[in-house]
Protein backbone atom coordinates (compact mmCIF):
# COMPACT_ATOMS: atom_id res chain seq x y z
CA UNK A 1 0.00 0.00 0.00
CA UNK A 2 1.16 3.73 -0.59
CA UNK A 3 1.31 5.12 2.22
CA UNK A 4 1.04 8.81 1.81
CA UNK A 5 -1.27 8.53 4.78
CA UNK A 6 -0.12 8.56 8.31
CA UNK A 7 -1.62 5.44 9.59
CA UNK A 8 -2.31 4.06 13.72
CA UNK A 9 1.27 2.21 13.89
CA UNK A 10 -1.22 -0.41 16.24
CA UNK A 11 -4.66 -0.57 13.98
CA UNK A 12 -4.55 0.91 10.49
CA UNK A 13 -6.46 4.02 11.24
CA UNK A 14 -5.71 6.89 8.84
CA UNK A 15 -5.14 10.58 10.67
CA UNK A 16 -8.50 11.85 8.76
CA UNK A 17 -10.67 9.41 10.91
CA UNK A 18 -12.98 12.34 12.35
CA UNK A 19 -11.49 13.35 15.98
CA UNK A 20 -8.45 10.88 16.17
CA UNK A 21 -5.69 11.31 18.12
CA UNK A 22 -2.29 9.69 18.26
CA UNK A 23 -0.02 9.51 21.30
CA UNK A 24 4.11 9.89 21.21
CA UNK A 25 3.91 6.09 19.87
CA UNK A 26 1.64 7.00 17.39
CA UNK A 27 -1.21 4.50 19.02
CA UNK A 28 -4.85 5.85 18.05
CA UNK A 29 -7.46 7.20 20.64
CA UNK A 30 -9.99 4.65 19.42
CA UNK A 31 -7.09 1.74 19.78
CA UNK A 32 -6.79 3.58 23.13
CA UNK A 33 -10.83 3.40 24.04
CA UNK A 34 -11.02 -0.47 22.98
CA UNK A 35 -8.16 -1.05 25.60
CA UNK A 36 -9.68 0.62 28.34
CA UNK A 37 -13.07 -0.77 27.15
CA UNK A 38 -12.50 -4.67 26.76
CA UNK A 39 -9.35 -5.45 29.17
CA UNK A 40 -10.11 -6.42 32.56
CA UNK A 41 -13.28 -8.65 31.76
CA UNK A 42 -14.44 -10.46 34.14
CA UNK A 43 -15.53 -13.53 31.67
CA UNK A 44 -16.54 -15.83 33.98
CA UNK A 45 -18.43 -13.64 35.75
CA UNK A 46 -20.38 -12.99 32.15
CA UNK A 47 -20.47 -16.35 31.20
CA UNK A 48 -22.89 -17.04 34.70
CA UNK A 49 -25.03 -14.35 33.89
CA UNK A 50 -25.51 -16.02 30.12
CA UNK A 51 -26.40 -19.13 32.14
CA UNK A 52 -28.64 -17.32 34.22
CA UNK A 53 -30.70 -15.68 31.43
CA UNK A 54 -31.14 -18.74 29.36
CA UNK A 55 -32.13 -20.93 32.82
CA UNK A 56 -35.00 -18.15 32.97
CA UNK A 57 -35.96 -18.68 28.96
CA UNK A 58 -35.49 -22.43 28.86
CA UNK A 59 -38.28 -24.63 27.79
CA UNK A 60 -40.97 -21.10 28.46
CA UNK A 61 -41.88 -20.33 24.89
CA UNK A 62 -44.59 -22.36 22.81
CA UNK A 63 -42.22 -24.23 20.70
CA UNK A 64 -39.12 -22.38 20.56
CA UNK A 65 -37.48 -20.65 23.83
CA UNK A 66 -35.42 -18.44 21.43
CA UNK A 67 -34.65 -16.75 18.54
CA UNK A 68 -31.03 -16.88 16.99
CA UNK A 69 -30.92 -14.53 13.49
CA UNK A 70 -28.63 -16.38 11.07
CA UNK A 71 -26.87 -15.51 8.52
CA UNK A 72 -24.68 -18.78 7.73
CA UNK A 73 -21.78 -16.84 9.03
CA UNK A 74 -19.29 -17.99 11.58
CA UNK A 75 -20.75 -15.43 14.53
CA UNK A 76 -24.29 -17.02 14.08
CA UNK A 77 -23.73 -20.34 13.08
CA UNK A 78 -21.55 -20.76 16.43
CA UNK A 79 -24.47 -18.66 17.93
CA UNK A 80 -26.66 -21.56 17.05
CA UNK A 81 -24.47 -24.24 17.60
CA UNK A 82 -23.60 -23.33 21.12
CA UNK A 83 -27.28 -22.44 22.22
CA UNK A 84 -28.94 -25.77 21.04
CA UNK A 85 -25.97 -28.13 21.57
CA UNK A 86 -24.14 -26.76 24.52
CA UNK A 87 -27.10 -24.81 26.35
CA UNK A 88 -29.83 -27.17 25.10
CA UNK A 89 -32.32 -24.11 24.13
CA UNK A 90 -34.72 -24.94 21.41
CA UNK A 91 -34.10 -22.79 19.11
CA UNK A 92 -35.50 -21.10 15.49
CA UNK A 93 -33.24 -19.58 12.91
CA UNK A 94 -34.27 -16.68 11.24
CA UNK A 95 -32.80 -15.75 7.97
CA UNK A 96 -32.80 -12.19 6.51
CA UNK A 97 -32.55 -11.52 3.02
CA UNK A 98 -32.26 -7.53 2.47
CA UNK A 99 -32.58 -8.45 -1.13
CA UNK A 100 -28.50 -7.93 -2.16
CA UNK A 101 -28.12 -11.46 0.14
CA UNK A 102 -25.64 -13.47 -1.61
CA UNK A 103 -27.06 -16.78 -2.91
CA UNK A 104 -24.35 -18.37 -1.54
CA UNK A 105 -24.96 -17.82 1.47
CA UNK A 106 -28.53 -18.53 1.64
CA UNK A 107 -27.46 -22.29 0.55
CA UNK A 108 -25.30 -22.47 3.30
CA UNK A 109 -27.31 -21.44 6.00
CA UNK A 110 -29.85 -23.80 5.20
CA UNK A 111 -27.26 -26.74 4.79
CA UNK A 112 -26.09 -25.59 7.91
CA UNK A 113 -29.37 -25.08 9.82
CA UNK A 114 -30.21 -28.82 8.69
CA UNK A 115 -27.01 -30.17 10.24
CA UNK A 116 -28.22 -28.44 13.69
CA UNK A 117 -31.80 -30.10 13.31
CA UNK A 118 -33.05 -27.08 13.65
CA UNK A 119 -36.10 -24.92 12.01
CA UNK A 120 -35.27 -21.87 10.04
CA UNK A 121 -37.69 -19.36 8.63
CA UNK A 122 -36.34 -16.43 5.80
CA UNK A 123 -37.76 -13.37 5.63
CA UNK A 124 -37.61 -11.51 2.10
CA UNK A 125 -39.87 -8.57 1.80
CA UNK A 126 -40.52 -7.38 -1.88
CA UNK A 127 -37.76 -5.95 -3.92
CA UNK A 128 -40.72 -3.32 -5.04
CA UNK A 129 -40.85 -2.15 -1.85
CA UNK A 130 -37.24 -2.14 -0.85
CA UNK A 131 -35.70 -0.18 -4.17
CA UNK A 132 -37.82 2.52 -3.16
CA UNK A 133 -36.62 2.91 0.27
CA UNK A 134 -32.89 2.45 -0.76
CA UNK A 135 -33.37 4.87 -3.56
CA UNK A 136 -34.58 7.36 -1.09
CA UNK A 137 -32.16 7.08 1.40
CA UNK A 138 -29.39 7.12 -1.08
CA UNK A 139 -30.79 10.39 -2.46
CA UNK A 140 -31.12 12.26 0.35
CA UNK A 141 -28.45 10.50 3.18
CA UNK A 142 -25.86 9.31 0.68
CA UNK A 143 -26.20 5.78 1.46
CA UNK A 144 -28.75 3.07 0.96
CA UNK A 145 -27.53 1.45 4.54
CA UNK A 146 -29.72 3.32 6.47
CA UNK A 147 -32.57 1.56 4.45
CA UNK A 148 -31.34 -2.24 6.57
CA UNK A 149 -30.53 -0.19 9.85
CA UNK A 150 -34.47 -0.48 10.42
CA UNK A 151 -35.56 -3.47 8.59
CA UNK A 152 -33.41 -6.01 10.12
CA UNK A 153 -33.95 -5.35 13.92
CA UNK A 154 -37.65 -4.60 12.85
CA UNK A 155 -37.88 -7.88 11.35
CA UNK A 156 -35.64 -9.92 13.71
CA UNK A 157 -38.37 -8.67 16.63
CA UNK A 158 -41.47 -9.18 14.74
CA UNK A 159 -40.83 -12.76 14.04
CA UNK A 160 -40.19 -13.40 17.90
CA UNK A 161 -43.32 -11.68 18.43
CA UNK A 162 -45.25 -13.65 16.22
CA UNK A 163 -43.75 -17.24 17.44
CA UNK A 164 -44.56 -15.61 20.70
CA UNK A 165 -40.67 -15.59 21.73
CA UNK A 166 -39.08 -14.04 24.17
CA UNK A 167 -35.84 -14.15 24.13
CA UNK A 168 -33.22 -13.02 21.07
CA UNK A 169 -29.71 -13.87 20.80
CA UNK A 170 -27.71 -12.76 18.29
CA UNK A 171 -23.69 -13.26 17.35
CA UNK A 172 -22.91 -9.92 17.02
CA UNK A 173 -19.85 -8.73 18.05
CA UNK A 174 -19.57 -4.98 19.39
CA UNK A 175 -15.84 -5.41 19.28
CA UNK A 176 -15.12 -6.85 15.55
CA UNK A 177 -17.96 -5.28 13.77
CA UNK A 178 -19.68 -1.92 15.38
CA UNK A 179 -19.94 0.69 13.27
CA UNK A 180 -17.66 3.96 14.35
CA UNK A 181 -20.11 5.85 17.09
CA UNK A 182 -20.12 9.13 15.13
CA UNK A 183 -21.87 7.16 11.99
CA UNK A 184 -24.19 4.75 13.65
CA UNK A 185 -27.20 6.87 14.58
CA UNK A 186 -30.00 5.78 13.39
CA UNK A 187 -33.33 4.92 14.56
CA UNK A 188 -37.06 4.66 13.80
CA UNK A 189 -37.72 8.64 13.89
CA UNK A 190 -34.92 9.43 11.59
CA UNK A 191 -35.92 7.02 8.91
CA UNK A 192 -39.08 8.05 9.28
CA UNK A 193 -38.38 11.88 8.39
CA UNK A 194 -35.59 10.48 5.96
CA UNK A 195 -39.02 8.95 4.10
CA UNK A 196 -41.32 11.49 4.71
CA UNK A 197 -42.58 12.89 1.69
CA UNK A 198 -41.20 10.05 -0.66
CA UNK A 199 -43.29 6.96 0.42
CA UNK A 200 -46.45 6.92 2.17
CA UNK A 201 -46.01 6.03 5.70
CA UNK A 202 -48.75 2.97 5.36
CA UNK A 203 -46.35 1.08 2.90
CA UNK A 204 -43.81 1.07 5.52
CA UNK A 205 -46.08 -0.01 8.50
CA UNK A 206 -45.20 -3.61 8.86
CA UNK A 207 -41.64 -3.92 7.04
CA UNK A 208 -40.61 -0.83 9.49
CA UNK A 209 -42.73 0.11 12.02
CA UNK A 210 -44.20 -3.28 13.55
CA UNK A 211 -44.25 -4.25 16.32
CA UNK A 212 -44.25 -0.96 18.01
CA UNK A 213 -41.62 -0.51 20.47
CA UNK A 214 -43.49 -0.47 23.49
CA UNK A 215 -44.63 -4.97 22.16
CA UNK A 216 -40.51 -4.73 21.61
CA UNK A 217 -39.58 -4.15 25.37
CA UNK A 218 -41.34 -7.69 26.00
CA UNK A 219 -38.80 -9.21 23.90
CA UNK A 220 -35.14 -9.53 25.66
CA UNK A 221 -32.21 -9.46 23.41
CA UNK A 222 -28.60 -10.24 24.14
CA UNK A 223 -25.48 -10.55 21.82
CA UNK A 224 -23.65 -13.89 22.62
CA UNK A 225 -20.00 -12.13 22.36
CA UNK A 226 -20.75 -10.11 25.39
CA UNK A 227 -20.95 -12.89 27.46
CA UNK A 228 -18.44 -15.17 26.29
CA UNK A 229 -14.99 -14.44 24.89
CA UNK A 230 -15.14 -14.86 21.14
CA UNK A 231 -12.01 -16.99 20.25
CA UNK A 232 -12.11 -16.80 16.48
CA UNK A 233 -9.27 -20.10 16.28
CA UNK A 234 -11.54 -21.91 18.59
CA UNK A 235 -14.98 -20.97 16.41
CA UNK A 236 -13.41 -21.93 13.65
CA UNK A 237 -12.15 -25.43 14.67
CA UNK A 238 -15.47 -26.08 16.40
CA UNK A 239 -17.28 -24.86 13.24
CA UNK A 240 -14.98 -27.12 11.11
CA UNK A 241 -15.35 -30.01 13.21
CA UNK A 242 -19.67 -30.01 13.86
CA UNK A 243 -20.54 -28.38 10.85
CA UNK A 244 -17.74 -29.34 8.00
CA UNK A 245 -18.20 -25.39 7.77
CA UNK A 246 -15.47 -25.45 5.32
CA UNK A 247 -13.88 -22.03 5.66
CA UNK A 248 -11.02 -20.41 7.22
CA UNK A 249 -9.96 -17.38 9.19
CA UNK A 250 -8.49 -15.69 6.23
CA UNK A 251 -11.87 -15.89 4.19
CA UNK A 252 -13.47 -13.14 5.66
CA UNK A 253 -16.73 -12.16 3.51
CA UNK A 254 -19.73 -9.97 3.53
CA UNK A 255 -23.03 -11.52 3.13
CA UNK A 256 -24.34 -8.58 1.11
CA UNK A 257 -23.70 -8.03 -2.28
CA UNK A 258 -23.79 -4.43 -1.82
CA UNK A 259 -21.10 -3.88 0.54
CA UNK A 260 -18.24 -2.63 -1.88
CA UNK A 261 -20.90 -0.07 -3.66
CA UNK A 262 -21.60 1.07 0.07
CA UNK A 263 -18.34 0.99 1.11
CA UNK A 264 -17.58 3.15 -1.71
CA UNK A 265 -20.10 5.59 -0.98
CA UNK A 266 -19.16 5.91 2.79
CA UNK A 267 -15.52 6.79 1.44
CA UNK A 268 -17.01 9.47 -0.97
CA UNK A 269 -18.88 10.59 2.23
CA UNK A 270 -16.45 10.46 4.98
CA UNK A 271 -13.01 10.22 4.21
CA UNK A 272 -12.84 6.95 5.66
CA UNK A 273 -13.76 3.23 3.90
CA UNK A 274 -15.67 0.62 6.05
CA UNK A 275 -12.83 -1.96 5.12
CA UNK A 276 -10.62 -0.12 6.43
CA UNK A 277 -12.33 0.77 9.70
CA UNK A 278 -13.57 -3.08 10.22
CA UNK A 279 -10.01 -4.41 9.48
CA UNK A 280 -8.89 -1.66 11.85
CA UNK A 281 -11.24 -3.75 14.33
CA UNK A 282 -9.81 -6.95 13.44
CA UNK A 283 -6.40 -5.96 14.12
CA UNK A 284 -6.85 -4.49 17.15
CA UNK A 285 -8.38 -8.03 18.28
CA UNK A 286 -5.58 -9.92 17.66
CA UNK A 287 -7.73 -11.78 14.32
CA UNK A 288 -5.23 -10.49 11.59
CA UNK A 289 -2.05 -8.79 11.37
CA UNK A 290 -1.42 -5.00 10.56
CA UNK A 291 0.46 -6.06 7.52
CA UNK A 292 -2.70 -8.44 6.29
CA UNK A 293 -5.06 -5.49 6.85
CA UNK A 294 -3.23 -3.14 5.34
CA UNK A 295 -2.88 -4.91 1.69
CA UNK A 296 -6.56 -6.75 2.20
CA UNK A 297 -7.95 -2.99 2.84
CA UNK A 298 -5.69 -2.15 -0.73
CA UNK A 299 -6.97 -5.00 -2.72
CA UNK A 300 -10.79 -4.22 -1.43
CA UNK A 301 -11.37 -0.92 -0.48
CA UNK A 302 -12.57 0.83 -3.79
CA UNK A 303 -10.56 3.90 -4.30
CA UNK A 304 -12.66 4.82 -7.77
CA UNK A 305 -16.33 3.29 -8.49
CA UNK A 306 -16.22 -0.55 -7.85
CA UNK A 307 -16.93 -2.70 -10.68
CA UNK A 308 -20.56 -3.12 -11.46
CA UNK A 309 -21.59 0.39 -9.57
CA UNK A 310 -23.24 1.57 -12.81
CA UNK A 311 -25.71 -1.68 -12.81
CA UNK A 312 -25.97 -1.41 -8.85
CA UNK A 313 -27.10 2.13 -9.06
CA UNK A 314 -29.48 1.28 -11.81
CA UNK A 315 -31.05 -2.17 -9.73
CA UNK A 316 -31.80 0.83 -7.26
CA UNK A 317 -33.23 3.20 -9.65
CA UNK A 318 -30.65 5.74 -9.54
CA UNK A 319 -27.78 7.03 -11.64
CA UNK A 320 -25.06 8.94 -11.02
CA UNK A 321 -26.47 11.93 -10.25
CA UNK A 322 -26.33 10.50 -6.43
CA UNK A 323 -22.56 11.65 -6.46
CA UNK A 324 -23.33 15.19 -6.91
CA UNK A 325 -22.81 16.89 -3.27
CA UNK A 326 -22.31 13.83 -1.83
CA UNK A 327 -20.29 15.35 1.01
CA UNK A 328 -22.74 17.06 2.17
CA UNK A 329 -24.93 14.53 2.85
CA UNK A 330 -25.65 12.77 6.22
CA UNK A 331 -28.58 11.73 7.94
CA UNK A 332 -27.53 13.89 10.84
CA UNK A 333 -29.19 16.55 8.15
CA UNK A 334 -32.51 14.89 9.51
CA UNK A 335 -34.07 14.91 13.00
CA UNK A 336 -33.89 11.38 15.19
CA UNK A 337 -35.35 10.34 18.53
CA UNK A 338 -34.53 12.71 21.58
CA UNK A 339 -31.37 11.76 22.77
CA UNK A 340 -32.77 11.36 26.36
CA UNK A 341 -35.55 9.26 25.26
CA UNK A 342 -32.90 7.53 23.29
CA UNK A 343 -31.03 6.38 26.46
CA UNK A 344 -33.58 5.54 28.26
CA UNK A 345 -35.21 3.10 25.95
CA UNK A 346 -31.94 1.40 25.74
CA UNK A 347 -31.78 1.60 29.73
CA UNK A 348 -35.61 0.08 30.22
CA UNK A 349 -34.39 -2.90 27.08
CA UNK A 350 -31.01 -3.72 29.44
CA UNK A 351 -33.19 -4.06 32.31
CA UNK A 352 -35.13 -6.68 31.14
CA UNK A 353 -34.49 -9.56 33.23
ZN1 LIG B 1 -5.24 2.50 16.34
Amino acid sequence: MTEEVIRCTRCILPDNYPNIDFDENGVCSVCKEHEQKYSNIDWDARRKRLERILDRYRGKGKKYDILVPFSGGKDSSYTLWLLKNVYGMRCLAFNFDNGFLDPGALAFAKKSAAKLGVDLITYSPSFDLLQKVYKRALEVTGEFCVACVVLMPTAIFRAADTQGIRLIAAGFSDMLEAPPSWSSFMDRVYFKNIMKGAIPLKELKWDYFFPSWKRMFKVKQINLPDFIEWNLPMIYDTLNRELDFGKSMADVRYDCLGTPHSSFLFKSRTGIGKYEYLYANMVRCGVISREEALSTVDEREPKTAPEGFNEFLALLDCDMSIMDGISEKSILNFKGRNSTVRKLAIKIREMIP
